[in-house]
């Protein structure tokens, strides 16, 4: 069993952790809030006062950060010459290519071994254990991380090299943005139409216009009685995050000059929708603004 090195104790991470303590591993805890610090210890975790503290002396480092500058600084501060030569590296955040691309160069010039490992599920996810880890680095990295990997989630893919998981992550993410608008547009009309939901559905879902945002998380009351849209919109996963992973994936656009004229209507749609005031909705809700509620 492996000591390890766990910082960003939040919605997702601390759940995570608590998965790798179940599976046996040590934990060496860091969050910068005493809550997130005290949920872990009560866990089995030991917690520690600093980045760099979680970092020394460990077999890996796992980072659950908000954003690519949390990132960025948390490395370029205190992991990457706090961390031991050789130790295994694994950010798990959802952030932008190219910091991720950045972050690994600067992990491999310190003698490390990185990978990008987003992930896909949410905090049900996260709790189960039943994780997608989209992974970029090298295969002999991705070998090392995959045991760990698989104490936190159920389908682990590597998707190539440095940046590929970041990747794979807002392509996913654009496509599910969009298709969720669709779903939206196509039952807004069929009430205007004065077209059942449940006949729209039992259709459509056998049909053509079948998609996950449809199938399991039916953005409408009662088809899928699962889905957030039978209690309230209470998230899940949040339009605020739901816009995050859209404007990542403009931004990557922009890059390498791709055309996403779906995508940027997306990320135009969920700007409006988290400006009104629902950002903490789950990003489903969107059917309220498509229908003009
Ligand atoms: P969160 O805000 O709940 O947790 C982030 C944690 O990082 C917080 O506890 C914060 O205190 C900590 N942190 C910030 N800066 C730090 C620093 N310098 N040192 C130590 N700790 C620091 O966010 P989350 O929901 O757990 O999401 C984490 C990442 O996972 C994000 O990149 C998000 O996009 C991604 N993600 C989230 C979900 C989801 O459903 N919540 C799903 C897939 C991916």
């Amino acid at each position: 069993m492996a000591t390890i090195g766990f910082i960003g104790l939040g919605n997702m991470g601390g759940p995570m952790a608590r998965n790798l303590l179940k599976a046996g591993h040590k934990l060496k805890a860091f969050d910068l809030v005493q809550s997130s610090l005290d949920a872990a210890r009560a866990a089995g975790a030991e917690t520690v006062s600093s980045a760099a503290a979680a970092a020394q002396g460990v077999e890996a480092v796992i980072t659950m950060l908000p954003a690519g500058k949390h990132v960025r600084q948390v490395y370029e501060e205190s992991v990457l010459a706090a961390a031991n030569t050789g130790t295994l590296l694994i950010d798990s955040s959802t952030i932008d290519v190219e910091t991720a691309r950045a972050v690994s160069a600067a992990a491999t010039k310190a003698g490390h071994a990185m990978v990008d490992a987003p992930v896909s599920g949410g905090v049900g996810g996260a709790e189960a254990a039943t994780l997608t880890f989209m992974v970029g680095g090298a295969a002999e990295a991705f070998e090392r991380a995959r045991p760990l990997l698989e104490k936190m989630g159920k389908t682990i893919v590597h998707a190539g090299t440095a940046g590929a998981g970041q990747a794979a992550k807002i392509c996913n993410n654009m496509i599910l943005g969009i298709s969720m608008v669709a779903v939206c547009e196509g039952f807004a009309l069929a009430e205007k139409l004065g077209l059942d939901k449940q006949k729209l559905f039992d259709i459509s879902s056998k049909s053509s216009g079948q998609c996950w945002s449809m199938t399991s998380y039916c953005p409408v009351p009662g088809p899928v009685p699962t889905s957030p849209a039978n209690r309230d919109y209470k998230a899940g996963f949040t339009a605020e995050m739901m816009l995050k992973d859209l404007r990542l994936a403009q931004e990557a656009a922009h890059t390498v000059g791709a055309a996403t004229p779906m995508g940027a209507a997306a990320a135009s749609l969920y700007t409006l929708f988290v400006n009104a005031g629902h950002k903490a909705v789950d990003f489903s809700g969107i059917m309220r603004m498509m229908r003009g509620d």
